[in-house]
């Protein structure tokens, strides 16, 4: 048998970061079984359809570098497949039309309630002939749901779920109006595309038990059910915009690569043990539904970015460069190809010290600078008399260095913090970096001021100086 799985987000203008672990536990299984994930765009609701908002899903998977097997389906364009079950079922006696206004079903929720009854749909239509039915009024389908008994669901997470039957309705099937209904959609769907394996949060527990009434109304075959308990913020409250970003592409922003993500988000409900770095080919190699936590995960931000330091370590110096003169782009720093490859030069240090795209980028800004630049307040309260001090001495002196190396350029200003600082190199340092950077961080700055060359050190200084002033 070949393992279908299935990833079947409703387009909602971005992709949560739940969404993305859903997603990446369906493609994890898929490969790992050497099967297919099959991807659905629930796209029902037409009030709120955008196809901007189907690209956030695209693009999101893109950039995690997911890919699925086959065209992208719509559910909406198979409205009317789903209306021929509705109606199918009609036929094969396992569904009915029901024909109650909705002011009828109100009386009846306020009866039930006053008598202390259940105030679900009593189905008062089940067994009457549709021959009874009022003129004029247009029906729902509603399915019958078992009357007695039990209703389980197998779930390889959370195991054996149970309800009374009692609990089930005729939940409606068909609108009124000929619109299916999401419950009746998403089986139909899953049916026809041949999904074996339905993974995805456990808020749809509740809607499996309904589903499964569709499923075995129909007579078809049940997927296997795998239900991902919530991701929850770091203080175990559901993860929401309270707690930082909860979209992928604000991860991608904030300078996290994808492989780091699928690393972290893998980690964020699967364990293999203790092992908390484990890439994409390990991954699949391992993955299992056994491997799911039954019990809510925590987003712990600072692993994530242990996580994606350890990427940024890995990950191909070309490669980094480029993420970051793109990043650099968005502030307005037009790097040259020869700051690129100044930066390339360095890069082994670079990443060495950043935990996301984003601190790489600030701290490569000083090889990619052009002739102006912008100060941080902080820069400029470096760039005070006793700074630009500083900065006249160094600058003359390095205008008249033959050698310009680290080495050299630390021993001169080691020198220059002895006769002005107290030998305090920092306090040298700090202005330098200031006037090299507009910041106040930046890799170790001898070396940078090598790579850099006398000139563009010496111009940049005088530039600062007057910025200063
Ligand atoms: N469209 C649903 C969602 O985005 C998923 C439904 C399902 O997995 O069955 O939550």
């Amino acid at each position: 048998m070949t393992i279908i799985t299935r990833f079947p987000p409703s387009p909602t203008g971005f992709m949560h970061i739940g969404t993305a672990r859903t997603a990446l536990f369906n493609w994890l299984y898929a490969k790992r079984n050497k099967g297919k994930m099959l991807f659905r765009i629930e796209d029902t609701d037409r009030a709120r359809y955008t196809p901007e908002a189907v690209d956030a899903i695209i693009n999101g998977l893109k950039w995690l570098e997911l890919d699925w097997d086959g065209d992208i389906i719509s559910q909406y364009e198979r409205a009317p497949r789903h209306i021929e079950i509705a109606h199918e079922l009609v036929k094969m006696g396992k569904a009915y039309y029901c024909y109650c206004t909705p002011e009828e079903l109100d009386a009846m929720r306020i009866e039930a309630k006053a008598a202390g009854r259940p105030t679900m749909y009593d189905r008062r239509w089940r067994d009457r002939s549709p021959s009874e039915a009022p003129e004029g009024l247009k029906a729902v389908i509603r399915i019958k749901a078992p009357l007695t008994g039990e209703s389980i669901v197998y779930d390889r997470v959370q195991g054996e779920v149970k309800i009374d039957a009692e609990q089930l309705d005729d939940f409606i099937i068909l609108r009124s109006d000929g619109v299916p209904t999401y419950m009746l959609a998403v089986v139909v769907d899953d049916h026809d595309m041949g999904v074996t394996h339905v993974i995805r949060g456990d808020d749809h527990l509740n809607n499996t038990f309904r589903q499964n009434v569709i499923y075995e109304s129909m007579g078809w075959t049940i997927p296997t059910y795998a239900h991902l308990p919530l991701i929850l913020g770091p203080d175990g409250t559901k993860l929401s915009k309270r707690h930082g970003a909860t979209s992928v592409e604000e991860y991608r922003d904030m300078g996290y690569l994808p492989e780091a993500m699928r690393n972290y988000l893998l980690r964020l409900g699967w364990g293999h043990g203790d092992d908390e770095i484990i890439d994409t080919e390990q991954a699949i190699e391992w993955f299992n539904l056994e491997g799911i936590g039954q019990s809510a995960a925590r987003f712990d931000f600072e692993k994530l970015n242990f996580v994606n330091a350890h990427y940024i370590k890995l990950a191909d110096n070309a490669r980094l460069a480029g993420l970051t003169v793109a990043i650099l782009k968005k502030s307005g720093i037009d790097a040259t190809p020869r700051a690129i490859s100044m930066m390339t030069e360095r890069m082994d240090e670079l990443k060495s010290r950043a935990k996301t795209l984003v601190q790489l980028a600030e701290d490569a800004r000083i090889f990619l600078l052009g002739e102006s630049y912008d100060f941080d307040e902080k820069s400029l309260k470096q760039l005070d008399e006793f700074g630009k001090k500083v900065l006249l001495v160094l600058h003359d002196n390095f205008k008249t260095m033959e050698n310009f190396t680290a080495e050299e350029i630390e021993k001169l200003c080691k020198g220059t913090a002895d006769y002005m600082a107290d030998g305090k190199l920092g306090k040298i340092m700090m202005p330098l970096r200031a006037a090299l950077t507009g910041r106040t961080t930046s890799p170790s700055l001898t070396h940078a001021l090598e790579t850099l060359g006398k000139d563009i050190v010496l111009s940049r200084i005088q530039f600062a100086f007057k910025q200063a002033m």
